[in-house]
């Protein structure tokens, strides 16, 4: 085992880590010293104490998806009496309030659903736009991307382009969970997009202009070496594209899943957070994950090499359905800010700052509880489906009765 301490000094002096001292340090350096590492990242990335977060809203346009992860508790298969698509005039109105709290952004992702063609995908950007010039679509991650490859047999920078020209802004970088095929088999997420893929729609995203984020889901049949080579393979791909924003890590979240199991701790998440910022020096933003770790130890994320606090979020349905929901509004997010210590500023999905908290400015209403996509029992139909055709047998069966 290399030294400890020898390891620290190189990545005090601003030096790279290997896959080998990486690993040394993620299961043998005590706690305290990789977050002091990381912090001294942190600050030397940004000195200037702002911690930033964003106003927007998760929205998940569908829960029906055919490629069924075993750790996933989301998703409904093809034909359930829970499965929903959100109509348009749904999504508008979710504009409409996330546009009262101050945001500008959805944050757009959904299950698998073979009943939306790449066109439905087109005509609601289409129409967004339409209707919201500014607003931001950071939407489909990989996997949706891929997804929609098989859809319409367009190449991925065929689908890309296609939804660039419709008003896509960025690509959220959902759907990574271990960027190792022998992980993404056992989970059953292999099929959907193999690490390979998933990287080259991200290749294809910056090449077309887009910034996206990157995310690492942990905590179920990995080992510590493949999460260290999710990192590496990060890493590469942003010394040769540059296009990551943000890297964004959580523990995997059991409850209601078929794999169950056990969620990792918080000094796991913590030490996760803390190698992820050492390892991945060239990305400049790491998030806090509070929506599945809580406020407290969001919190304490920013002593462990993470200098920005996410999303407000208003709505949430995917970490839910696994047992987690925590909520924290703009001014609990603040509070929890600046009680660390720091600045606290709005930003965009660039990472730019847009200004103070909105709650300074105007009365927003507090939100003591995430929104869900529809309230319990709404089982209707959007009326513009029908424009779209029906692939799947449950469907083309549903139609038929009328
Ligand atoms: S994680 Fe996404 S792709 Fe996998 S089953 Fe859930 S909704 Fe579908």
């Amino acid at each position: 085992m290399q030294d400890i301490e020898q390891i620290a000094g190189k990545v005090r002096a601003g030096a790279r880590v290997n896959r080998a001292e990486a690993l040394a340090l993620y299961q043998h350096a005590p706690t305290a010293l990789l977050g002091q590492l990381a912090d001294e990242i942190r600050a030397r990335k940004h000195p200037e104490r702002v911690v930033t977060y964003i106003i927007d809203r998760n929205v998940n346009y569908t829960n029906v998806c055919v490629a069924r992860c075993n750790f996933c508790a989301f998703y409904r298969p093809v034909g359930s009496g829970e499965g929903y698509v959100l109509g348009f005039d749904e999504i508008f109105r979710k504009i409409d309030e996330t546009m009262a709290l101050g945001g500008g952004q959805l944050l757009l992702q959904g299950g698998h659903n073979p009943d939306l063609p790449l066109e439905w995908y087109e005509d609601l950007f289409r129409s967004v736009k339409a209707r919201y010039p500014e607003f931001k679509l950071h939407a489909l991650s990989p996997p949706e991307v891929i997804h929609l490859t098989r859809m319409s047999r367009l190449s991925i920078g065929g689908v890309i382009e296609r939804l660039v020209a419709v008003g896509l802004d960025s690509i959220p970088g959902g759907g990574a969970e271990i960027l190792v095929d022998r992980v993404r088999k056992i989970l059953n997420c292999y099929n959907k997009a193999t690490a390979d893929e998933w990287l080259d729609v991200m290749r294809h995203a910056h090449r077309a202009g887009l910034r996206t984020t990157a995310t690492m889901m942990y905590g179920h049949v990995e080992t510590p070496e493949e999460r260290l080579e999710h990192m590496f393979r990060l890493r590469d791909l942003q010394d040769e594209m540059g296009g990551f924003t943000a890297f964004i890590t959580w523990s995997y979240q059991p409850e209601h899943t078929e794999l169950g199991g056990f969620e990792a701790t918080g000094v796991e998440y913590l030490r996760t957070l803390a190698i992820g910022r050492i390892v991945l020096d060239n990305f400049d933003n790491l998030q806090a994950s509070w929506v599945t770790q809580g406020g407290k130890v969001g919190q304490l994320s920013l002593g462990y090499g993470a200098n920005d606090m996410g999303s407000v979020m208003i709505e949430e349905n995917v970490v839910r359905a696994a047992g987690a929901a925590y909520c924290m509004d703009e001014i609990e997010i603040v509070r929890n800010i600046e009680n660390a210590g720091f600045t606290a500023k709005r930003r965009n999905m660039h990472y730019e700052i847009l200004g103070d908290p909105v709650f300074l400015e105007k009365d927003v209403p507090r939100m003591l509880s995430l929104a869900t996509a529809r309230a319990e029992g709404d089982a209707s139909v959007p009326a513009e489906l029908v424009q779209y055709p029906a692939r799947s047998r449950a469907e083309k069966a549903r139609r038929s009765r009328g």
